[in-house]
């Protein structure tokens, strides 16, 4: 849940001193937690304290179970919790891992440099060790196997290593390993950062996959989309709201165009709750006429239906740049 900071000098302040126009917050309040963090000031803390400023009795609101606090742990009390966890990523060997280099160059064209590609790890192996990562369950049995033909991709807040096998033909095709013990606050995607968000240039492209994404940033038919976008994410899901709220964050802007390159699986009526975030200035949907997605080449773009309800809003983005990731350097 989103809504605006009644911490002194935050949003709400502003909004009363009309320095705001229709903005909307940055104060993030889990629904699974009773939690609360506010992006622009970084007030964080239980729900009972963000009642308390708000002049309200927490009594009034609150079962006694989260009023005396016993039966909960809270996930989120750092805020580490809200940021971005860094992990050391070998370096690309030039002498090893050739069926891997190959794989990645068929998949998205020779001229890919693949240095440029953020998070990318091929040694899987030296990547688990240096980060000290506990293996379980099937990531502990398929290690062998994981490190000899998979190519593997950290996610933006570096909470998971997405895996995807270099033999299309195998039965496991992907693979998935938690980096850390809890997820975040925020769904982590996989993300590449072209540009920061300017008020004509703040579209954010969404995808599926990390080779969706991957294949579609390089292909010419998408250029014009790419010049206008300052942020392409991989959902690794089908959770677009969760994923928007978190890219959002990560370009510190509070609305945005949305781009959807949509599976032929998926009916666009799944889109319609997209359509409706209050964070989406507009949607656009795409499939490609001559594949099923946008992992693989050809491409022809085809698109549908277009949500024009252009939301009016200011979308200035803020001064704050703590979110921008650490891969922004590594730019396309
Ligand atoms: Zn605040």
């Amino acid at each position: 849940m989103i809504c605006r900071c009644p911490f002194p000098d935050c949003e709400l302040d502003s909004f009363r001193q009309k320095e705001v126009v229709r903005d909307h917050g940055h104060l993030y309040i889990s629904t699974k937690e009773p939690v609360f963090f506010c992006q622009k000031c970084n007030a964080s803390g239980s729900i009972i304290k963000l009642i308390r400023q708000c002049k309200g009795d927490p009594k009034k609101f609150l079962p006694s179970e989260v009023l005396d606090g016993k039966t909960f742990e809270f996930k989120y009390k750092k805020f580490e919790q809200f940021g971005i966890y860094n992990h050391f990523i070998p370096k690309i060997n030039p002498d090893i891992y050739k069926l891997k280099r190959q794989y990645l160059k068929y998949r998205l064209g020779q001229g890919i440099d693949l240095e440029k590609i953020p998070g990318l790890v091929l040694n899987i192996r030296e990547f688990i060790y240096e980060n000290k990562i506990q293996l379980t369950g099937s990531s502990l049995k398929l290690f062998e196997y994981l490190e000899n033909s998979f190519v593997g991709f950290i996610t933006t807040r570096g909470t998971k290593l997405v895996l995807r096998n270099i033999d299309d033909n195998a039965d496991i095709q992907y693979h998935k390993i938690n980096l850390i013990e809890e997820g975040g606050f925020f769904k982590d995607i996989y993300g590449v950062h072209l540009r920061y968000p300017l008020k004509d240039i703040n579209t954010i492209v969404l995808c599926e996959g990390v080779f969706d994404l991957l294949v579609a940033l390089n292909h010419p038919k998408l250029r014009e989309i790419k010049e206008k976008s300052c942020y392409w994410a991989a959902v690794i899901g089908t959770y677009y709201n969760k994923a928007i709220l978190s890219v959002l964050d990560l370009c510190n802007i509070t609305m945005s165009d949305v781009v959807i390159l949509s599976d032929s699986n998926v009916p666009e009526k799944n889109y319609y709750w997209v359509s409706k975030n209050i964070s989406v200035r507009s949607l656009s949907v795409y499939y490609n006429k001559l594949g099923e997605d946008f992992g693989k080449l050809p491409i022809s773009l085809v698109k549908t239906k277009v949500e024009n309800i252009r939301r009016s809003y200011d979308n200035k983005p803020t001064q704050n740049t703590k979110h921008i990731h650490s891969n922004e350097n590594r730019r396309f």
